[in-house]
């Protein structure tokens, strides 16, 4: 199907009881960012809508929990396969609505569907345990029940695999899902809507409720049918999220980060650069796990910042549905460039030294977009701004060390904790920083932290709970313990 027709299908519809319904609240747009040109709308959810998706919700729980994981598995490898021959227009639109190239949200939308078909081999594999009792007679089951309704509340920066992953949980473990995507990236959720439709997924299985977080989203927290919050987003939200939660519930909160990378004297210089230049500026910095400071050893400092600086200039720059394969797209929010502008000032006007970028790129092309180059600061200090907050956005902060000790305390010296990252050969250092650096993940000599069979998920400021492997599905699940006397 065509990206176009498929906008068009879910313009200003919440996908309710297997079905998209108009909308019955206020219309918002939504915007191309690359242009500033209105690609469609959604409608704000209303109470009664939003009580409406809960109780399908609530009514499908039950039967699907009691379907066999095995056909539940089965459901899963369809969508997968559904998502991925469509990958083409979601990737499309899911560019229109957030300014990633075609060429990278194609690969996010085939890693939606690879998370299906993970989530459909783990189904059948979640088992409980027999554990030994101190009596005669006894035995203790220890088994798994699937928690019940989740609100699921996400992000704009990976609209397809932070709805996915979620989702792909939810659907393996039994549990069923209201998903609140965010409101500027809300049709790759309703794309993804569309596929569960067609998978033939039962009726109320999966809900997509569009509209405003402080309004929709808090109704999913507060609300006393949702059993169990899944949220991706800012540590504000988070916090607020857990403050306001009326009622004992699960929350995992999946919050922002503040990573550092080290690269120690014993790195290799080269992977250390094409590393720092990857996970800095992919999807324009808009990543919870993007390098925001990175701390290098005297010997390497120079050396360092004019490869990285050099790197940085050489990415292009484009509006992604022109260039699917640009390196960077448009910025998908106004409030994150302006973010992002505040905190090269700030670190200009504290003396840090401009290395690459710090302007919008010049051009017809840019003249309505959110666009900014690659920007790369130097001789940064831990007050700045740049080195001390997330920015999420495409610039990052550089400062050189002395001693391995004094760039592992400054790493940790934030209350973020989701990832981090080091470049170092000698084994001694790699073992230190292993150790030592105070994060939920630590990629050392390479700058992927995530992999779909490994828990993901940060500490302190950074969140609670995870996602991916096998922990992340043990998370829809419950306990029960059952302790059956069978001897005399
Ligand atoms: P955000 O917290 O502003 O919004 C996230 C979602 O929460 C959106 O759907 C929003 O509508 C909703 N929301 C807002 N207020 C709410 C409320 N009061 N109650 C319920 N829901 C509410 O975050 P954002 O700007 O969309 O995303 C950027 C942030 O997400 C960054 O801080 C980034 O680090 C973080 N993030 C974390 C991870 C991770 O895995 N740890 C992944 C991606 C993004």
């Amino acid at each position: 199907m065509r990206a176009e027709t498929m906008l068009s299908e879910v313009r200003a519809h919440h996908f309710i009881d297997g079905q998209f319904r108009p909308g019955q609240g206020e219309r918002t747009p939504v915007i191309n960012p690359a242009t500033g040109e209105t690609i469609s709308a959604i409608a704000q959810a209303l109470p009664m809508e939003i009580d409406q998706a809960v109780a399908a919700a609530r009514r499908a729980f039950r039967p699907w929990a009691r379907t066999l994981p095995k056909q539940r598995a089965q459901a899963l490898h369809k969508l997968g396969d559904l998502i991925a021959q469509d990958a083409e227009a979601m990737a499309r639109i899911m560019t229109m609505e957030q300014g990633k190239p075609v060429n990278e949200a194609r690969g996010e939308i085939l890693k939606l569907a690879e998370a299906c078909h993970f989530y459909a081999e783990e189904a059948v594999r979640v088992h409980g345990e027999i554990v030994p009792n101190d009596q005669p007679g006894f035995q203790s089951l220890v088994v798994r029940e699937p928690i019940g309704v989740v609100g699921a509340i996400t992000p704009w920066n990976y609209p397809a695999e932070l709805v996915g992953w979620k989702l792909c949980a939810s659907l393996a473990s039994g549990c069923t899902i209201i998903i609140k995507p965010a409101d500027i990236t809300p049709f790759t959720a309703l794309a993804i809507a569309a596929k569960v439709q067609e998978a033939g997924i039962p009726s109320g299985v999966v809900n997509v409720l569009t509209g405003r977080g402080s309004v929709v989203g808090q109704a999913l927290v507060e609300h006393p049918d949702v059993d169990k919050i899944a949220f991706t987003g800012s540590s504000a939200v988070g916090l607020q999220i857990q403050r306001s939660c009326p009622r004992i519930k699960r929350l995992s909160l999946e919050l922002g980060g503040n990573c550092p990378l080290i690269v120690a004297a014993s790195a290799d210089l080269s992977a250390a650069v094409a590393g720092a230049t990857r996970r800095s500026f992919r999807n324009m910095g808009q990543i919870c796990i993007a390098i925001n400071r990175i701390y290098v050893a005297r010997p390497l400092y120079e050396p360092f910042l004019e490869a990285f600086g050099k790197a940085a200039e050489a990415l292009t720059v484009a509006n992604g549905l022109d260039n699917p394969g640009a390196d960077c797209g448009a910025m998908a929010s106004a409030d994150a460039l302006e973010k992002t502008k505040a905190h090269l000032e700030d670190g200009r006007a504290r003396g840090a030294r401009l290395i690459a970028g710090g302007a919008a790129p010049i051009g017809p092309a840019f003249a309505r977009g959110l666009f900014f180059r690659p920007t790369v600061l130097a001789d940064c200090t831990p007050e700045m701004l740049v080195m001390s907050e997330e920015t999420f956005g495409p610039l990052v902060g550089i400062s050189v060390f002395d001693e391995l000790d004094e760039a592992i305390l400054r790493a940790n010296d934030t209350p973020y904790g989701l990832a981090a990252y080091a470049f170092a050969r000698d084994l001694s250092e790699v073992h230190r920083l292993s150790e030592e650096l105070d994060y939920g993940n630590v990629a050392v000599n390479n700058v992927d932290a995530g992999i779909m069979n490994a828990p993901y998920g940060g500490r302190k400021q950074s969140g609670v709970g995870c996602e991916h492997g096998r922990e992340g599905l043990l998370e829809y699940f419950n306990f029960k313990h059952i302790r059956l006397k069978y001897g005399p």
